[in-house]
Protein backbone atom coordinates (compact mmCIF):
# COMPACT_ATOMS: atom_id res chain seq x y z
CA UNK A 1 0.00 0.00 0.00
CA UNK A 2 0.88 3.12 -1.01
CA UNK A 3 0.81 6.92 0.72
CA UNK A 4 -0.11 10.51 -1.33
CA UNK A 5 -0.14 13.60 -0.53
CA UNK A 6 -3.27 15.20 0.33
CA UNK A 7 -1.81 18.04 -2.06
CA UNK A 8 -0.16 16.30 -4.93
CA UNK A 9 -1.14 12.38 -5.77
CA UNK A 10 2.29 11.78 -7.68
CA UNK A 11 4.02 12.24 -4.46
CA UNK A 12 3.81 8.47 -3.59
CA UNK A 13 5.49 7.00 -0.58
CA UNK A 14 5.39 3.60 1.25
CA UNK A 15 4.23 2.94 4.99
CA UNK A 16 7.57 3.58 6.81
CA UNK A 17 8.03 6.67 4.84
CA UNK A 18 5.29 8.53 5.83
CA UNK A 19 5.37 7.77 9.28
CA UNK A 20 9.47 8.53 9.52
CA UNK A 21 8.23 11.88 7.27
CA UNK A 22 5.00 13.18 9.35
CA UNK A 23 4.16 15.47 6.66
CA UNK A 24 4.41 15.41 3.04
CA UNK A 25 7.10 18.35 2.01
CA UNK A 26 4.16 19.70 0.01
CA UNK A 27 2.58 20.57 3.35
CA UNK A 28 0.08 18.01 2.58
CA UNK A 29 -0.95 14.96 5.20
CA UNK A 30 0.00 11.20 3.90
CA UNK A 31 -3.32 9.66 3.13
CA UNK A 32 -3.70 5.82 1.80
CA UNK A 33 -4.26 5.33 -2.04
CA UNK A 34 -7.08 3.23 -0.51
CA UNK A 35 -8.88 2.09 2.42
CA UNK A 36 -8.77 -1.57 2.62
CA UNK A 37 -11.83 -3.90 3.55
CA UNK A 38 -11.55 -5.85 7.15
CA UNK A 39 -15.12 -7.03 8.34
CA UNK A 40 -14.83 -7.31 12.06
CA UNK A 41 -15.73 -10.88 12.29
CA UNK A 42 -16.84 -13.34 15.15
CA UNK A 43 -12.86 -14.55 15.29
CA UNK A 44 -11.68 -11.30 15.44
CA UNK A 45 -14.49 -10.78 18.59
CA UNK A 46 -12.62 -13.32 20.23
CA UNK A 47 -9.61 -11.76 20.33
CA UNK A 48 -7.92 -9.44 23.11
CA UNK A 49 -6.98 -5.15 22.44
CA UNK A 50 -3.37 -5.96 21.38
CA UNK A 51 -4.38 -8.56 18.69
CA UNK A 52 -7.64 -7.03 17.81
CA UNK A 53 -5.07 -3.22 17.03
CA UNK A 54 -2.46 -5.54 15.11
CA UNK A 55 -5.01 -6.74 12.86
CA UNK A 56 -6.15 -3.40 12.05
CA UNK A 57 -2.68 -1.80 12.02
CA UNK A 58 -1.63 -5.13 9.33
CA UNK A 59 -4.06 -3.55 6.94
CA UNK A 60 -1.49 -0.57 6.88
CA UNK A 61 1.48 -1.97 6.91
CA UNK A 62 2.23 -4.40 4.38
CA UNK A 63 5.30 -6.06 4.16
CA UNK A 64 6.15 -5.61 7.38
CA UNK A 65 5.88 -8.86 9.81
CA UNK A 66 3.10 -9.82 11.34
CA UNK A 67 4.42 -11.13 14.46
CA UNK A 68 6.49 -7.91 14.58
CA UNK A 69 3.54 -5.60 14.67
CA UNK A 70 1.36 -8.02 17.05
CA UNK A 71 4.46 -7.74 19.47
CA UNK A 72 4.57 -4.04 19.48
CA UNK A 73 0.68 -3.60 19.94
CA UNK A 74 1.53 -6.28 23.07
CA UNK A 75 4.38 -3.91 24.21
CA UNK A 76 2.34 -0.50 24.18
CA UNK A 77 -1.13 -1.96 25.45
CA UNK A 78 0.77 -3.74 28.49
CA UNK A 79 -1.40 -3.57 31.39
CA UNK A 80 1.34 -1.55 33.49
CA UNK A 81 0.44 0.84 31.32
CA UNK A 82 -3.16 0.95 30.27
CA UNK A 83 -4.56 -1.75 33.30
CA UNK A 84 -7.29 -4.58 32.31
CA UNK A 85 -8.15 -3.01 29.67
CA UNK A 86 -7.28 -0.25 27.17
CA UNK A 87 -10.44 0.59 25.93
CA UNK A 88 -13.48 -0.61 27.90
CA UNK A 89 -16.93 -0.23 27.18
CA UNK A 90 -18.94 1.00 29.88
CA UNK A 91 -23.33 1.44 30.02
CA UNK A 92 -24.57 5.17 29.84
CA UNK A 93 -27.69 5.50 28.87
CA UNK A 94 -30.83 3.59 27.22
CA UNK A 95 -29.34 3.73 23.95
CA UNK A 96 -25.63 4.74 24.43
CA UNK A 97 -22.45 2.99 25.64
CA UNK A 98 -18.90 5.19 27.05
CA UNK A 99 -15.92 3.80 24.92
CA UNK A 100 -13.47 5.03 27.88
CA UNK A 101 -10.01 6.09 26.13
CA UNK A 102 -8.33 7.01 29.45
CA UNK A 103 -7.29 4.76 30.84
CA UNK A 104 -3.71 5.13 29.83
CA UNK A 105 -0.11 6.86 31.27
CA UNK A 106 -1.38 10.39 31.35
CA UNK A 107 -5.26 9.58 31.19
CA UNK A 108 -6.23 10.82 27.80
CA UNK A 109 -6.97 8.81 24.38
CA UNK A 110 -4.09 10.31 23.01
CA UNK A 111 -2.14 7.81 24.59
CA UNK A 112 -3.87 4.94 22.87
CA UNK A 113 -2.18 6.35 19.74
CA UNK A 114 1.07 7.57 21.05
CA UNK A 115 2.24 4.69 23.25
CA UNK A 116 2.46 3.25 19.91
CA UNK A 117 3.45 5.54 17.70
CA UNK A 118 7.75 5.04 19.18
CA UNK A 119 7.41 1.70 17.73
CA UNK A 120 6.15 2.30 14.28
CA UNK A 121 8.99 5.17 14.13
CA UNK A 122 11.61 2.73 15.55
CA UNK A 123 10.59 -0.11 12.95
CA UNK A 124 10.19 2.73 10.43
CA UNK A 125 13.85 4.18 11.03
CA UNK A 126 15.30 1.04 10.36
CA UNK A 127 13.19 -0.06 7.38
CA UNK A 128 13.73 3.92 5.78
CA UNK A 129 17.74 3.15 6.35
CA UNK A 130 17.24 6.45 8.35
CA UNK A 131 20.52 7.10 11.08
CA UNK A 132 19.63 10.80 12.20
CA UNK A 133 17.81 11.32 15.00
CA UNK A 134 14.20 11.55 14.51
CA UNK A 135 13.75 15.24 16.31
CA UNK A 136 9.90 15.17 17.02
CA UNK A 137 7.75 18.35 17.11
CA UNK A 138 4.79 18.53 18.54
CA UNK A 139 1.90 21.06 19.23
CA UNK A 140 -0.43 20.62 21.50
CA UNK A 141 -3.56 21.47 22.70
CA UNK A 142 -3.55 20.18 26.11
CA UNK A 143 -3.15 16.54 25.94
CA UNK A 144 -1.56 15.41 23.05
CA UNK A 145 1.95 16.74 24.52
CA UNK A 146 1.95 14.75 27.53
CA UNK A 147 0.88 11.41 25.95
CA UNK A 148 3.96 12.31 22.69
CA UNK A 149 6.49 13.03 25.83
CA UNK A 150 5.47 10.15 27.59
CA UNK A 151 5.63 7.63 24.33
CA UNK A 152 8.61 9.00 23.25
CA UNK A 153 10.70 9.76 26.50
CA UNK A 154 14.57 8.30 26.39
CA UNK A 155 13.64 6.15 23.12
CA UNK A 156 16.81 6.02 21.53
CA UNK A 157 16.88 7.42 18.18
CA UNK A 158 14.58 10.32 18.84
CA UNK A 159 14.26 13.28 21.10
CA UNK A 160 10.69 15.64 21.32
CA UNK A 161 10.12 19.19 22.07
CA UNK A 162 6.62 20.18 22.87
CA UNK A 163 4.92 23.66 22.44
CA UNK A 164 1.73 24.85 24.24
CA UNK A 165 -0.30 27.81 24.19
CA UNK A 166 0.78 29.72 27.45
CA UNK A 167 -2.50 29.91 29.48
CA UNK A 168 -4.71 27.81 26.99
CA UNK A 169 -4.49 24.27 28.85
CA UNK A 170 -5.72 23.32 32.12
CA UNK A 171 -3.11 23.11 34.94
CA UNK A 172 -2.93 19.30 35.48
CA UNK A 173 -2.20 19.47 31.92
CA UNK A 174 0.05 21.92 32.35
CA UNK A 175 1.91 20.08 35.04
CA UNK A 176 1.61 17.36 33.53
CA UNK A 177 4.19 18.45 30.61
CA UNK A 178 6.49 20.87 32.83
CA UNK A 179 7.28 18.29 35.39
CA UNK A 180 8.52 15.54 32.33
CA UNK A 181 11.13 13.38 33.11
CA UNK A 182 13.49 11.88 30.66
CA UNK A 183 16.80 13.31 29.21
CA UNK A 184 15.29 13.54 25.40
CA UNK A 185 12.41 15.73 26.45
CA UNK A 186 12.05 19.73 25.63
CA UNK A 187 9.00 21.57 25.83
CA UNK A 188 7.58 25.38 26.28
CA UNK A 189 4.90 27.35 26.43
CA UNK A 190 3.87 29.88 23.72
CA UNK A 191 2.01 33.12 23.79
CA UNK A 192 -1.31 32.59 21.39
CA UNK A 193 -3.82 29.82 21.11
CA UNK A 194 -3.42 26.07 19.53
CA UNK A 195 -3.36 26.88 15.91
CA UNK A 196 -0.49 29.57 16.40
CA UNK A 197 1.87 26.88 17.78
CA UNK A 198 0.30 23.84 15.20
CA UNK A 199 0.99 26.74 12.57
CA UNK A 200 4.53 27.28 14.39
CA UNK A 201 5.10 23.59 14.23
CA UNK A 202 4.07 23.57 10.28
CA UNK A 203 6.02 26.19 8.94
CA UNK A 204 9.68 24.84 11.01
CA UNK A 205 8.62 21.27 9.15
CA UNK A 206 8.71 23.63 5.95
CA UNK A 207 11.40 25.68 6.43
CA UNK A 208 14.19 24.56 4.24
CA UNK A 209 16.74 26.78 6.51
CA UNK A 210 15.37 24.18 9.58
CA UNK A 211 15.77 21.67 7.79
CA UNK A 212 19.36 22.16 6.36
CA UNK A 213 20.16 23.68 10.58
CA UNK A 214 19.03 20.05 11.54
CA UNK A 215 20.69 17.88 9.13
CA UNK A 216 23.84 19.44 10.44
CA UNK A 217 23.02 18.02 13.91
CA UNK A 218 22.42 14.79 12.52
CA UNK A 219 18.88 15.35 13.21
CA UNK A 220 15.46 15.64 11.13
CA UNK A 221 12.15 16.80 12.05
CA UNK A 222 9.25 14.27 12.47
CA UNK A 223 5.78 14.75 13.80
CA UNK A 224 3.72 12.96 16.87
CA UNK A 225 0.54 15.31 15.72
CA UNK A 226 -2.18 13.49 13.63
CA UNK A 227 -0.82 15.16 10.78
CA UNK A 228 1.04 11.94 10.99
CA UNK A 229 -0.53 9.02 9.48
CA UNK A 230 0.58 6.69 12.53
CA UNK A 231 -1.33 8.67 14.70
CA UNK A 232 -5.13 7.99 13.08
CA UNK A 233 -4.01 4.07 11.82
CA UNK A 234 -3.53 3.16 16.00
CA UNK A 235 -6.89 5.08 16.19
CA UNK A 236 -8.68 3.10 13.41
CA UNK A 237 -8.20 0.05 16.09
CA UNK A 238 -10.17 1.22 18.89
CA UNK A 239 -13.81 1.39 16.92
CA UNK A 240 -13.32 -2.23 15.69
CA UNK A 241 -12.92 -3.04 19.64
CA UNK A 242 -15.48 -0.85 20.46
CA UNK A 243 -17.75 -2.32 18.19
CA UNK A 244 -17.05 -6.04 18.99
CA UNK A 245 -16.80 -5.26 22.56
CA UNK A 246 -20.69 -3.98 21.73
CA UNK A 247 -21.58 -7.17 20.01
CA UNK A 248 -19.97 -9.37 22.15
CA UNK A 249 -22.22 -7.64 25.20
CA UNK A 250 -25.45 -7.60 23.64
CA UNK A 251 -25.79 -4.23 23.75
CA UNK A 252 -25.73 -3.92 19.80
CA UNK A 253 -26.98 -6.70 17.15
CA UNK A 254 -25.70 -4.52 13.89
CA UNK A 255 -25.32 -1.15 12.95
CA UNK A 256 -24.30 1.61 15.83
CA UNK A 257 -23.47 5.48 15.50
CA UNK A 258 -20.08 6.66 17.16
CA UNK A 259 -19.96 10.31 18.68
CA UNK A 260 -16.64 12.07 19.10
CA UNK A 261 -15.96 15.26 20.62
CA UNK A 262 -13.66 16.57 18.22
CA UNK A 263 -11.12 19.46 17.47
CA UNK A 264 -8.40 18.77 15.28
CA UNK A 265 -10.44 15.82 13.24
CA UNK A 266 -8.28 12.97 13.98
CA UNK A 267 -10.24 11.24 16.16
CA UNK A 268 -13.57 11.32 14.29
CA UNK A 269 -11.76 10.42 11.11
CA UNK A 270 -10.22 7.40 12.32
CA UNK A 271 -14.08 5.87 13.07
CA UNK A 272 -14.81 7.21 9.55
CA UNK A 273 -11.43 4.76 8.44
CA UNK A 274 -12.84 2.53 10.41
CA UNK A 275 -16.82 2.90 8.90
CA UNK A 276 -15.25 2.91 5.67
CA UNK A 277 -13.05 -0.15 6.04
CA UNK A 278 -15.95 -2.55 7.12
CA UNK A 279 -17.17 -1.43 10.77
CA UNK A 280 -20.87 -1.05 10.34
CA UNK A 281 -21.20 2.48 11.83
CA UNK A 282 -24.36 4.44 10.37
CA UNK A 283 -24.16 8.21 11.53
CA UNK A 284 -20.83 9.67 13.01
CA UNK A 285 -21.77 12.53 15.90
CA UNK A 286 -19.20 15.52 15.45
CA UNK A 287 -19.26 17.37 18.83
CA UNK A 288 -17.65 20.53 19.16
CA UNK A 289 -17.40 23.41 21.89
CA UNK A 290 -17.88 27.32 21.39
CA UNK A 291 -15.34 26.75 18.76
CA UNK A 292 -17.97 25.24 16.09
CA UNK A 293 -15.93 26.05 13.29
CA UNK A 294 -16.60 21.86 12.38
CA UNK A 295 -20.50 22.34 13.30
CA UNK A 296 -20.79 24.92 10.33
CA UNK A 297 -19.09 23.26 7.96
CA UNK A 298 -20.90 19.92 8.09
CA UNK A 299 -24.19 21.72 7.86
CA UNK A 300 -23.09 24.34 5.18
CA UNK A 301 -20.42 23.36 3.45
CA UNK A 302 -18.50 26.73 4.51
CA UNK A 303 -15.38 26.40 6.28
CA UNK A 304 -14.47 29.70 8.13
CA UNK A 305 -11.45 30.23 10.98
CA UNK A 306 -12.23 33.85 10.51
CA UNK A 307 -14.07 33.98 14.03
CA UNK A 308 -14.21 34.73 17.94
CA UNK A 309 -11.66 31.84 19.54
CA UNK A 310 -12.56 30.87 22.68
CA UNK A 311 -11.18 29.19 25.57
CA UNK A 312 -13.23 26.51 27.19
CA UNK A 313 -13.13 24.14 29.71
CA UNK A 314 -12.42 21.67 27.03
CA UNK A 315 -9.03 23.23 26.21
CA UNK A 316 -8.22 19.89 23.78
CA UNK A 317 -10.90 20.67 21.64
CA UNK A 318 -10.23 24.68 21.52
CA UNK A 319 -8.99 24.71 17.65
CA UNK A 320 -10.12 26.55 14.68
CA UNK A 321 -7.54 25.07 12.24
CA UNK A 322 -9.13 21.38 12.35
CA UNK A 323 -5.67 19.38 10.40
CA UNK A 324 -7.23 16.32 9.33
CA UNK A 325 -10.50 17.72 7.81
CA UNK A 326 -7.89 17.65 5.14
CA UNK A 327 -7.83 14.18 4.55
CA UNK A 328 -11.21 14.20 4.71
CA UNK A 329 -11.72 16.66 1.95
CA UNK A 330 -9.18 14.49 0.18
CA UNK A 331 -11.56 11.26 0.20
CA UNK A 332 -14.53 12.69 -0.38
CA UNK A 333 -13.27 14.25 -3.38
CA UNK A 334 -11.93 11.03 -4.59
CA UNK A 335 -8.47 11.38 -4.11
CA UNK A 336 -8.67 15.40 -5.95
CA UNK A 337 -5.66 16.89 -4.74
CA UNK A 338 -5.71 19.99 -7.25
CA UNK A 339 -9.34 20.47 -5.42
CA UNK A 340 -7.20 20.48 -1.93
CA UNK A 341 -4.59 22.09 -2.28
CA UNK A 342 -6.80 24.98 -3.97
CA UNK A 343 -9.49 24.55 -0.82
CA UNK A 344 -6.35 24.58 1.75
CA UNK A 345 -4.87 27.78 -0.27
CA UNK A 346 -8.10 29.30 -0.08
CA UNK A 347 -7.69 28.68 3.89
CA UNK A 348 -4.32 30.39 3.70
CA UNK A 349 -5.05 33.35 1.97
CA UNK A 350 -8.76 34.23 2.71
CA UNK A 351 -9.40 31.96 5.94
CA UNK A 352 -12.40 30.34 4.66
CA UNK A 353 -12.94 27.89 1.85
CA UNK A 354 -16.62 26.50 0.54
CA UNK A 355 -16.95 22.76 -0.86
CA UNK A 356 -19.86 22.11 -3.97
CA UNK A 357 -23.14 21.15 -2.25
CA UNK A 358 -23.06 17.81 -3.73
CA UNK A 359 -19.52 17.29 -1.81
CA UNK A 360 -21.33 18.66 1.44
CA UNK A 361 -24.32 16.22 1.21
CA UNK A 362 -22.04 13.37 0.70
CA UNK A 363 -20.80 14.12 4.24
CA UNK A 364 -24.10 15.20 5.77
CA UNK A 365 -25.47 11.69 4.76
CA UNK A 366 -22.67 10.37 7.46
CA UNK A 367 -21.91 12.82 9.82
CA UNK A 368 -24.34 14.67 12.14
CA UNK A 369 -22.52 17.95 13.71
CA UNK A 370 -23.29 20.00 16.70
CA UNK A 371 -21.86 22.34 19.27
CA UNK A 372 -22.80 23.11 22.97
CA UNK A 373 -21.16 25.80 24.91
CA UNK A 374 -19.20 26.14 28.83
CA UNK A 375 -22.48 26.63 30.48
CA UNK A 376 -24.15 23.73 29.29
CA UNK A 377 -21.28 21.58 29.46
CA UNK A 378 -21.03 21.84 33.36
CA UNK A 379 -24.86 21.29 33.64
CA UNK A 380 -24.10 17.96 31.83
CA UNK A 381 -21.35 16.98 33.95
CA UNK A 382 -23.46 18.09 36.84
CA UNK A 383 -26.87 15.96 35.72
CA UNK A 384 -24.65 13.36 34.68
CA UNK A 385 -23.10 12.76 38.21
CA UNK A 386 -26.15 13.10 39.86
CA UNK A 387 -28.72 11.07 38.00
CA UNK A 388 -26.52 8.30 36.96
CA UNK A 389 -23.16 8.66 39.25
CA UNK A 390 -20.92 8.62 36.70
CA UNK A 391 -18.81 11.28 36.10
CA UNK A 392 -17.17 12.66 33.11
CA UNK A 393 -14.83 15.01 31.72
CA UNK A 394 -15.66 18.73 29.84
CA UNK A 395 -14.67 17.46 26.53
CA UNK A 396 -16.82 13.89 27.36
CA UNK A 397 -19.65 16.01 28.25
CA UNK A 398 -19.65 18.24 24.96
CA UNK A 399 -20.14 14.64 22.87
CA UNK A 400 -22.95 13.51 25.41
CA UNK A 401 -24.81 16.86 25.08
CA UNK A 402 -24.55 16.70 21.40
CA UNK A 403 -25.70 13.28 21.37
CA UNK A 404 -28.72 14.14 23.18
CA UNK A 405 -29.52 16.50 20.34
CA UNK A 406 -28.83 14.00 17.70
CA UNK A 407 -31.31 12.00 19.51
CA UNK A 408 -34.43 14.68 19.93
CA UNK A 409 -33.96 15.62 16.29
CA UNK A 410 -33.73 12.70 14.49
CA UNK A 411 -35.40 10.24 16.65
CA UNK A 412 -32.70 7.46 15.77
CA UNK A 413 -32.69 4.83 18.35
CA UNK A 414 -29.41 3.12 17.05
CA UNK A 415 -27.30 2.01 19.84
CA UNK A 416 -24.98 4.19 20.02
CA UNK A 417 -21.00 4.62 21.05
CA UNK A 418 -19.91 7.97 22.67
CA UNK A 419 -16.00 8.55 22.84
CA UNK A 420 -15.05 9.31 26.51
CA UNK A 421 -11.88 10.99 25.57
CA UNK A 422 -10.11 11.88 29.53
CA UNK A 423 -10.18 11.46 33.05
CA UNK A 424 -12.17 13.61 35.05
CA UNK A 425 -9.57 14.53 36.98
CA UNK A 426 -7.41 15.89 34.55
CA UNK A 427 -9.99 18.64 34.60
CA UNK A 428 -11.01 18.98 38.63
CA UNK A 429 -11.36 22.88 38.31
CA UNK A 430 -14.22 22.94 35.46
CA UNK A 431 -15.82 19.34 37.11
CA UNK A 432 -15.72 20.94 40.58
CA UNK A 433 -17.19 23.80 39.47
CA UNK A 434 -19.84 21.93 37.93
CA UNK A 435 -20.45 20.30 41.14
CA UNK A 436 -20.87 23.33 42.95
CA UNK A 437 -17.78 23.45 44.43
CA UNK A 438 -15.11 26.07 44.60
CA UNK A 439 -11.64 27.61 45.24
CA UNK A 440 -9.75 24.96 46.33
CA UNK A 441 -6.34 24.86 46.47
CA UNK A 442 -5.74 20.84 46.07
CA UNK A 443 -8.73 20.47 43.78
CA UNK A 444 -7.67 16.36 42.93
CA UNK A 445 -8.07 15.75 46.64
CA UNK A 446 -11.05 17.59 47.07
CA UNK A 447 -12.63 16.14 43.67
CA UNK A 448 -11.39 12.56 45.35
CA UNK A 449 -13.60 14.01 49.01
CA UNK A 450 -16.74 15.27 47.12
CA UNK A 451 -16.99 12.14 44.76
CA UNK A 452 -15.36 9.13 46.88
CA UNK A 453 -13.56 8.51 43.62
CA UNK A 454 -9.64 7.98 43.70
CA UNK A 455 -7.85 9.99 41.04
CA UNK A 456 -5.10 8.09 38.95
CA UNK A 457 -2.29 7.60 40.68
CA UNK A 458 0.05 9.52 38.02
CA UNK A 459 -2.10 12.55 38.01
CA UNK A 460 -1.63 12.75 42.23
CA UNK A 461 1.86 12.49 42.14
CA UNK A 462 2.37 15.90 39.94
CA UNK A 463 1.84 18.33 42.61
CA UNK A 464 5.43 16.63 44.22
CA UNK A 465 7.51 16.67 41.10
CA UNK A 466 9.79 19.69 40.06
CA UNK A 467 8.62 21.97 37.39
CA UNK A 468 11.56 21.17 34.63
CA UNK A 469 10.33 23.50 31.93
CA UNK A 470 9.40 26.99 32.99
CA UNK A 471 10.08 28.96 29.84
CA UNK A 472 7.27 30.52 28.06
CA UNK A 473 8.11 32.40 24.02
CA UNK A 474 6.62 34.34 21.80
CA UNK A 475 4.68 32.65 18.38
CA UNK A 476 8.24 34.24 16.09
CA UNK A 477 10.13 32.48 19.07
CA UNK A 478 9.73 28.97 18.06
CA UNK A 479 12.08 28.41 15.05
CA UNK A 480 14.89 29.95 17.35
CA UNK A 481 14.29 27.88 20.14
CA UNK A 482 14.33 24.50 18.36
CA UNK A 483 17.73 25.65 17.07
CA UNK A 484 18.97 26.27 20.51
CA UNK A 485 17.46 23.10 21.50
CA UNK A 486 19.30 21.50 18.82
CA UNK A 487 22.55 22.52 19.12
C1 LIG B 1 -7.32 15.79 21.60
C2 LIG B 1 -8.57 15.66 22.36
C3 LIG B 1 -9.83 15.78 21.75
C4 LIG B 1 -9.98 16.10 20.27
O1 LIG B 1 -9.50 15.08 19.44
P1 LIG B 1 -9.14 15.39 17.91
O2 LIG B 1 -8.53 14.17 17.37
O3 LIG B 1 -8.18 16.55 17.95
O4 LIG B 1 -10.42 15.78 17.24
C5 LIG B 1 -10.96 15.58 22.52
N1 LIG B 1 -10.87 15.32 23.85
C6 LIG B 1 -9.68 15.22 24.46
C7 LIG B 1 -9.64 14.95 25.92
C8 LIG B 1 -8.49 15.38 23.75
O5 LIG B 1 -7.31 15.27 24.38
Amino acid sequence: MRYLSTRDNNLKVTAFDAIVKGLAPDGGLYTPESIPRLQPSRDMARLGYPERAAKVMGMYLDGWDCDDILAMANKAYEPSKFGGSPAPVTAFDDTSHLLELWHGPTCAFKDLALQMLPHLLTKSLKLSGETRTACILTATSGDTGKAALEGFRDVPGTAIMVFYPHGGVSETQKLQMTTQRGSNVNVAGVVGNFDDTQTGVKKIFSDPGMAEYANSRNCFFSSANSINWGRVMPQISYYYSGYLDMINSGAASHEINVCVPTGNFGNILSAYIARAMGVPIKRLICASNSNDVLTEFINTGVYNRRREFFTTYSPSMDILVSSNLERMLYIVSDGDSEFVSEKLGELQSQGRYEIPDSMRRKLSDVFFAGCCDDARTLEYISETYKSKNILIDPHTAVACAVYSDYRRETGDKTPTLIVSTASPFKFCGAVLKALGENGYTSPISKLEQATKLSAPESLKKLSELDERFLKVLQKDEMSDSVREWLS
